[in-house]
């Protein structure tokens, strides 16, 4: 199942392309809040295995789609989560859980957007794997994890490098949580959609040059490991947001450096998700 959050309404996508407004399908037993949808996720999913695609009369209009978790009461990241990105940014390869961090809920936007370059910033791109809870999880095996995941999206971890890096010691939260640096979408795809959720080609473009490009089965912690070492822990809530990690190929891991311009454009994608973009403005804009 594709479920998108459409104009703030639960909705599924169907084969076809079109939408079934999940509140107005269901009576009101779900919908039209996401969250609402995660709280109840197994109910919901048998629900939604019985529907019929005449109820999809929802025309898809992609700039109405939001974050398919559009406010999370947790976002993890992950940092060094790919052996060839750890490399390029002077760390040796994670052997316990790799660093966690988070972004701020405030950053989490749809799927299409305009940011924001933050004045005097090297701004970078970081295309990530998403996983959204949708069953709480504490002390999770790994094998069992994938229960507890109600799908995957596309992430970017956009990332100031300046303000990420500077002071003491780096403190990764600020920096990464400028307004609308947590693109996330276009909708989220259940597990079993996939031949297989632990090998997706993920990959972005920015200005039409393909700057990342890998596989999610070189996570160095897969979504079940990080769901099992997070949730030792931390409980997992449903709709909770997972930021996986981001392969090689970031700008500041680059010689010579390179960072987001005004006027660029981000393509990001994820074999059997889609593709979200971003474009990039300047502060005086
Ligand atoms: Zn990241």
């Amino acid at each position: 199942m594709r479920l998108a959050n459409h104009a703030h309404h639960a909705t599924i996508i169907t084969a076809n392309g079109r939408g079934v407004d999940v509140e107005a399908a269901s009576a009101g037993r779900f919908g039209p809040d996401l969250a609402g949808v995660y709280a109840r996720w197994e109910e919901f999913t048998a629900w939604a295995a019985n529907l019929s695609d005449t109820a999809a009369d929802v025309v898809v209009d992609r700039s109405l789609l939001g974050s398919p978790s559009p406010a999370p009461r947790q976002v993890f990241a992950i940092g060094l989560n790919y052996s060839e990105h750890a490399k390029e940014s002077g760390f040796a390869e994670p052997d316990t859980l790799p660093p966690v961090f988070t972004k701020f809920p405030t950053c989490i936007t749809g799927p299409d957007t305009e940011v924001v370059l933050p004045e005097g910033g090297n701004t970078d791109w970081e295309v990530e794997l998403v996983a959204v809870i949708g069953k709480e999880a504490k002390n999770v095996s790994a094998a069992d994890a994938w229960n507890h995941v109600a799908g995957l999206s596309i992430g970017q971890d956009i990332s100031e490098r300046v303000s990420q890096l500077r002071g003491p010691a780096p403190q990764f939260g600020l920096g990464k949580s400028f307004p609308g640096f947590g693109p996330v979408g276009p909708w989220l795809v259940t597990p079993d959609e996939f031949a297989d959720p632990d090998d997706l080609e993920i990959g972005c473009s920015l200005g039409g040059e393909e700057v990342q490009k890998g596989r999610t089965s070189e996570l160095i912690f897969s979504v079940p490991a990080l769901i099992e070492g997070l949730s030792r822990v931390v409980t997992l809530l449903p709709g909770d947001i997972i930021f996986t990690g981001t392969p090689a190929g970031v700008g500041v891991g680059r010689s010579p450096k390179r960072f987001i311009k005004p006027g660029e454009t981000l393509v990001s994608r994820i074999e059997g998700i889609g593709e979200i973009t971003q474009t990039f403005t300047s502060a005086g804009n």
